[in-house]
């Protein structure tokens, strides 16, 4: 299977090179020039796997440039019991009636760790496959859980050294302690004053600064990107709704060919992507319900039609999709249009010129058909976090509970009975602030400092701290940089000696 850019047809490269390159030089996202198709037998032979066979199982039929034994070897040390705190590594959490899959037991607490504790390994598998000499330079822009995420899969990797910069003030204090005592010999990060959208345009435009590049290239070295923008970033997320899909079989909550909806907390639209590619290989899903917070751009998007990115910035409790610019819709206009790179190229044009696009007719039907999308303000999230710890003995971080909120607005607006996945994205640990507020309402008290918050809602809730956030602690700060944005490519270039 080949990869071509979503804004021109010229470029086809293998998936290792879509990989090391991060994006396509037209400034488009590789997206495969086909999708493979499963049936039924296919679904129903996922059943008895484990996780790492089943992502075998899908991820070979996209990285058809790597062997089954270099799959095998990659998923291994992705996915085992040092990494994960749980054998199901994505387990299915029933809650009443719904299905919550957590995705948030790996190394930093995040469902970027599903992706990003894979997408190392292939990348060093890519550099070998390419014969390329140079190398490579990680750029990370992060709203909070990608940076920490990637920093772990990229330390101390061979040939590579990864950037981070997160908004300065604009993710919580365990995400930023996650980040600024990160070790390892090839790791940075840096604090920018601005927001994430601010970070991802200062590294997208490192990206496509041709002069940069040149004297990077003189230094041996190259850029490439561990966002979802990369493929490599994309694939390894498929896996898990056919886990999730498997996991219902197996417990009886479904039968062979029953559609199921997910509701899925959004940002860059790197996670619901993943799902519609896993729809487009033949899975039975309904309906995606995206599900944002007060930064409702998605929202207004697939409601209307037009995507507006001029409008005020909120932070919030999840803090993790405050972003107004999400990169992968590109993805999924240029697969509801049927491959028109051209148009496809035409909105993002005028996404960067006037800020705004607009979707009518028969696309926008096919993505209606297909999208439900609501949003959740922070008062309605800590009340979906209270009741559902209430009436569940449930704990969910705030953005599992914008999703969970959605959800119910869907049921109440359609009557929509289908089995449904409620897809958790973090670890309520990680934002133990506003869970703390919402489960314990008055009686929280913010003075007390992060750490005796992990405890007190450890002993609050009867679930076990992270093992890795309990340590942060004791661990020294070592990355203190903080810069303006424009600046970020004086700083680049200072990191990297050029
Ligand atoms: C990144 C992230 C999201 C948003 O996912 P996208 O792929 O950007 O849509 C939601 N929740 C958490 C906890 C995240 O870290």
């Amino acid at each position: 299977m080949n990869y071509v850019s979503t804004r021109g047809r010229q470029e086809t490269v293998t998936s290792a090179m879509a990989i090391q390159r991060g994006i396509a030089s037209d400034g488009g996202l590789f997206v495969p020039d086909h999708i493979p198709q499963v049936d039924h037998d296919f679904i129903a032979a996922l059943v008895p796997l484990d996780y790492r066979q089943r992502a075998q199982m899908i991820l070979s039929r996209f990285l058809t440039d790597y062997s089954e034994q270099e799959l095998t070897e990659c998923l291994k040390a992705a996915y085992n019991m040092e990494k994960f705190d749980c054998p199901e590594i994505a387990p299915l959490h029933p809650v009443d009636g719904q299905n919550v899959l957590e995705l948030w037991h790996g190394p930093t607490s995040a469902f970027k760790d599903m992706a990003l504790q894979v997408l190392p390994r292939i990348l060093s598998l890519a550099l070998a496959k390419n014969k390329e000499q140079s190398d490579i330079v990680i750029l990370v822009a992060t709203s909070g859980d990608t940076g920490k995420a990637a920093l772990e899969g990229f330390k101390d990797v061979d040939r590579i050294r990864i950037i981070v910069f997160y908004p300065h003030n604009g993710v919580s204090e365990i995400q930023r302690l996650q980040m600024v005592s990160q070790e390892g010999n090839n790791v940075d990060v840096v604090a920018v004053e601005g927001n994430f959208d601010d970070a991802q345009t200062g590294v997208k435009i490192l990206f496509q600064d041709r002069d940069f590049q040149a004297k990077l290239a003189a230094a041996g070295l190259q850029f490439s990107s561990a966002n979802s923008i990369n493929w490599g970033r994309l694939a390894p997320q498929i896996v898990y709704y056919f886990s999730a899909y498997a996991d219902l079989l197996a417990n009886g909550r479904i039968v062979l060919g029953q559609p199921v909806n997910f509701a899925v907390p959004t940002g860059n639209f790197g996670n619901i992507l993943a799902g519609y590619y896993a729809k487009l290989m033949g899975l039975p899903v309904a309906r995606f319900i995206c599900a944002s917070n007060s930064n409702n751009v998605l929202t207004d998007f697939l409601q209307t039609g037009v995507y507006d990115r001029q409008r005020e910035f909120f932070k919030t409790l999840s803090p993790s999709m405050d972003i107004l610019v999400s990169s992968n819709l590109e993805r999924l206009l240029y697969h509801i249009t049927n491959g028109n790179a051209e148009q496809v190229s035409e909105w993002m044009e005028k996404l960067k010129t006037e800020g705004r696009y607009s979707v009518t007719g028969q696309d926008l039907a096919n993505i209606q058909s297909l999208f439900w999308s609501g949003w959740a303000d922070d008062h309605l999230t800590v009340e979906a976090i209270r009741r559902v710890h209430r009436e569940y003995a449930y704990v969910m971080d705030p953005h599992t509970a914008v999703a969970w909120q959605v959800y119910e607005q869907y049921r109440s607006q359609t009557n929509d009975d289908t089995p449904c996945v409620i897809v958790s994205t973090a670890s309520p640990f990680k934002f133990n602030e506003s869970v703390l507020q919402a489960v314990d309402g008055q009686n929280f008290s913010a003075q007390e400092g992060e750490f005796s918050a992990l405890q007190a809602l450890s002993q609050r809730t009867g679930l076990k701290v992270p093992p890795a956030l309990a340590e942060l602690a004791d661990k020294p700060v070592r990355h203190t940089l903080v810069c303006a944005k424009e600046d970020m490519p004086v700083v680049v270039a200072d990191l990297l000696g050029i």
